[in-house]
């Protein structure tokens, strides 16, 4: 297992395949400029699989997620999710794992039958806006049917649930909270917002600018009746969720910043290049490529991951006034 020192158990991994990405998300890119990963220091095809093989059967993963950048660019993301399909857990249950994917949509209309049929179970797509101009501002590209038409294709393909992520950012979309709601409604996609975080890689973060979770449902309770969604409590899971005047539709809110979930994480990470990292906030990474190249066997390269994880922090550290941004923006750490 991948335990920390605080007694959580990491099961959900977080895949970056790529730090490149087609769109310039003001939150997370700067306009032009950022330097890509060189080719060398990604991890190939094969290496990645491999890690999530260590991961699968030798470190208690059960959910895998597929992120970046941008993942549809990866030309081997069908065939990587292929191959991690086949994998199953050591041990009596046998069980393969969740496969999901965090993408911005564009390019899925295109792929999403080929991912379902090699076995992925869910996408999230990021969207933030249903306007086309506010969308061409955030995003600095003007793709915003090309995303609408990856939602659909994801929905017909099953690949469901279907979720939405939105960030919401002042003067650009701070106002769209209940339109984006009923539109997910209306389309069968489950929403969820995702505060601000200080990932960005030109640091324009500022937290008295940011909107806050609190804000969010405050805007959403203007039109719609919010009933904390019964059941076991929020454990691990991220997104406080709604049931949206009574269900079954429900709205998740992520308050990352506002109302953290640290103490019940449950997620490492691997960077495209190979880095182990237990958490988005973290300032160390560990590095399994250089392990996986210089012909480290599988238990040699699980152990170094269990140390990493042993070296997990307790929180993110936002609210310590000492606060250091990472070196890594949120495109090349994978969201
Ligand atoms: N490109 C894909 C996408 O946009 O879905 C996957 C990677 S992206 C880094 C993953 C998620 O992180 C997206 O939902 C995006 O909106 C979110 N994100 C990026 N920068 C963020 C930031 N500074 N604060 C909060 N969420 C952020
Ligand atoms: Fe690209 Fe996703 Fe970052 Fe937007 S949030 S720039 S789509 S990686």
């Amino acid at each position: 297992m991948l335990i920390d020192t605080y007694g959580r158990v990491a099961t959900d991994l977080r895949v970056s395949l790529t730090d490149r990405c087609n769109l310039r998300c003001t939150y997370c890119m700067p306009e032009e400029g950022l330097a890509w990963l060189a080719k060398p220091e990604l991890l190939t095809d094969d290496e990645t699989v491999r890690l999530v093989r260590i991961a699968v059967t030798l470190l208690g993963v059960t959910e895998v997620r597929f992120t970046g950048g941008e993942p549809l660019l990866r030309r081997g993301l069908v065939d990587i999710v292929e191959r991690c399909a086949a994998l199953r857990a050591d041990g009596a249950d046998g069980a393969r794992p969740r496969l999901s994917l965090t993408t911005n949509g564009i390019g899925l209309a295109r792929s999403a039958d080929a991912l379902k049929a090699a076995g992925l179970d869910r996408v999230n797509v990021s969207l933030d806006t249903l306007r086309p101009d506010a969308f061409a501002a955030l995003t600095r590209r003007r793709r915003h049917q090309d995303v609408l038409d990856g939602l659909a294709a994801a929905r017909a393909a099953g690949l469901e649930p279907v979720k939405v992520n939105t960030v919401l950012m002042p003067g650009l979309n701070e106002d769209e909270a209940p339109d984006l709601l009923a539109w997910a409604v209306e389309n069968g996609y489950e929403l969820r917002f995702i505060e601000q975080m200080p990932l960005d890689a030109q640091h324009g973060w500022r937290r008295e600018r940011m909107i806050t979770a609190g804000d969010i449902l405050t805007s959403l309770r203007t039109r719609f009746d919010l009933t904390p969604e019964p059941g076991p409590e929020r454990g691990s899971a991220p997104a406080e969720r709604w049931l949206v005047d009574g269900g079954p539709a429900r709205v998740g809110v992520i308050g990352s910043v506002t109302r953290p979930f640290c103490a019940a994480c449950d997620r490492t990470r691997l960077t495209a290049d190979g880095q182990v990292r237990t958490c988005l906030f973290a300032t160390e990474e560990t590095d399994l490529r250089g392990a996986l190249r210089s012909g480290a066997g599988d238990e040699e390269i699980a152990a170094l991951w269990r140390r990493a994880m042993r070296g997990k922090k307790a929180g993110s550290g936002l609210d310590d006034p000492a606060f250091l941004q990472p070196r890594r923006p949120m495109s090349a750490i994978g969201g």
